[in-house]
């Protein structure tokens, strides 16, 4: 691949110990990698950062046993110690927040203040799992027969892998690797192949903590693409668990290939997420969730606001009002704090979404506001857009990766339910209201059929304390909070008898 110029960006990569680092393959120490080289590119110039070279066959498999030998040492360290050394990686975390979110805004184009809570929601991850490794609770139960004790317990499973998706570089990553490191598991991460920078400093800063503190080598990295990399992954019989966060088409390959072997798999995919806006709500606080929800991460999250359905007492209030703030949305150099919108990650994802509104105009749909790409610079800037829409327009079926919003309106709120649910995707859901019976229903058993709902919050922004994932083609996996641990381990039921006699369960006889 050739790119035009080196920008400088030294000094962040040596502050973060990787300005000589550009070795794709972790496993307790860096391989010498000699697969092709990826090139990162800062997408808000299309400018050069740094290469990597890749993973070859020969690497990969040294780093998958060294993964499994690592899982059988770290399995037989108390969960709480094992809490212990994610509390030091979080430490060290915290010291490197600011290089790290720059790094994060830098090489993915999301703004800094995105950039710096990514890396806040590592270390939240980090804490929520040392107190969870002293919570890794099996229940017991009373057991039918006399004399006799039935519980159940969580072991570790094994070495998992972690194919992770571009646009939270290093967020998805912890949100796996720090409950499953507690959980007792060991570990091969497969960053995307758009932003293998910040996998590298982060796999840098994990593995340091391990040497340090003599654990086995759990924090592992493979870079490469799905050949080199994803595609081993999913059909190695040594990862009993696939955790695979990115599109629908890549969830639906991961999915198949893992279930062939009886595996498991934990899919986090794509979204196509909606706010439902009645008559009733606080217009103000509606106006920011969509506009954080739709133009935040310049529409490159898997939550982001893709559809708003407005009730027709407010429709054309609300439409006045998002083309106004739409109109004043600053786009520009993501390091800018000034800055609300910064680039998308490619030319492709530009191309994407010229081509997705390409198909609004022709299956009938009108551009209220944008529509463009920015042509007056270099990087890959597009104006937010939004999209006056209609429920028989097939493109708001699809998640475009991409800062599009299709407006719609409705009369009633079952109209709008049926509606916001009529769509492939299950992830995020909201409605803004201040009728109780209204919020009531769309949390209710027939109202969202996501696997977040909000009631006066927008679709983005999820706190790391809840299970996150969603239902439909988004894959049905749940990560981060909750109890979503228990997918890092295997279940035990044990049943013990401490009498002198055997009896049978449901009374069977048996007697010889
Ligand atoms: P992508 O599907 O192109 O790539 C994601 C990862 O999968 C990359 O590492 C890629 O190399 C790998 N991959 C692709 N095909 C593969 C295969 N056949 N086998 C194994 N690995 C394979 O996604 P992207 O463009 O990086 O990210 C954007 C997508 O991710 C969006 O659809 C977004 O909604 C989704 N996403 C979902 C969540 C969630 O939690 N639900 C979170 C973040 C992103």
């Amino acid at each position: 691949m050739t790119v035009e110029t080196m920008t400088p960006h030294t000094d962040l990569l040596s502050a973060l110990g990787i300005e000589a680092l550009n070795r794709g393959a972790f496993c307790g120490e860096w391989l010498p990698t000699k697969g092709p080289e990826v090139v990162s590119i800062d997408p808000s110039t299309g400018l050069e950062i740094g290469r990597v070279t890749t993973a070859t066959a020969e690497d990969y498999e040294r780093v998958v046993s060294v993964t499994v030998e690592a899982f059988k040492e770290w399995r037989t360290w108390p969960a709480p110690r094992r809490g212990e050394i994610v509390r030091l990686v979080a430490e060290e975390l915290r010291k490197h927040k600011d290089e790290l979110g720059r790094l994060v805004t830098l090489e993915m184009g999301k703004i800094l203040s995105e950039g710096l809570g990514e890396v806040q929601e590592m270390i939240d991850m980090a804490d929520f799992s040392v107190g969870l490794s002293r919570q890794l609770y099996g229940l017991s139960m009373h057991s039918e027969r006399a004399e006799h004790r039935m519980y159940e317990q969580w072991h570790p499973l094994g070495p998992v892998g972690i194919i992770s998706a571009f646009n939270f570089p290093v967020a998805v990553w912890s949100w796996n690797a720090f409950v499953a490191a507690v959980c007792g598991d060991s570990m091969i991460w497969k960053p995307s192949e758009k932003t293998p920078l910040t996998a590298v400093a982060v796999t840098h800063i994990a593995g340091r903590v391990l040497a340090e503190n003599d654990a086995p080598p759990i924090f592992n990295l493979l870079v490469g693409d799905r050949h080199q990399v994803g595609e081993p992954l999913t059909h190695d019989k040594r990862m009993p668990l696939v955790s695979a966060t990115g599109s629908t088409n890549m969830g639906r390959a991961v999915g198949q290939a893992v279930a062939k072997r009886l595996g498991r798999s934990l899919l986090e995919l794509g979204g196509n997420n909606a706010i439902v806006v009645m008559d009733d709500a606080d217009l103000d606080l509606a106006l920011r969730a969509v506009l954080f929800g739709a133009v935040g991460t310049a529409g490159q999250r898997c939550t982001s606001t893709r559809r708003l359905f407005l009730q027709k007492g407010i429709a054309q209030e609300m439409k006045d009002r998002l083309v106004a703030a739409y109109g004043s949305i600053s786009i520009g150099d993501p390091m800018d704090p000034a800055i609300l919108m910064g680039p998308l990650v490619d030319k492709r994802a530009v191309d994407d979404m010229m081509g997705a509104l390409d198909k609004v105009r022709e299956q009938g749909g009108r551009v209220l506001y944008g529509g463009n790409a920015k042509s007056d610079r270099g990087g890959f800037f597009v104006e937010p857009t939004l999209v006056e829409a209609t429920p028989d327009m097939p493109i708001t079926c699809d998640e475009t990766f991409a800062p599009i919003l299709y407006l719609f309106e409705f009369e009633t709120l079952d109209e709008a339910i049926e509606r916001h649910n009529a769509v492939p995707q299950g992830l995020s859901s909201a409605i803004f209201t201040l009728n109780m019976r209204s919020a009531e229903r769309f949390l209710a058993a027939g109202g969202s059929d996501c696997g977040i709902a909000n009631v006066n919050i927008g679709t983005s922004g999820a706190e790391i304390g809840g299970a996150f994932g969603g239902e439909k083609e988004t894959g049905g996996g749940r990560e981060a909070g909750s109890d979503s641990w228990k997918a890092y381990m295997r279940r035990q039921t044990c049943t013990l008898n401490y009498g002198d006699e055997l009896p049978l369960a449901q009374g069977v006889e048996f007697k010889v």
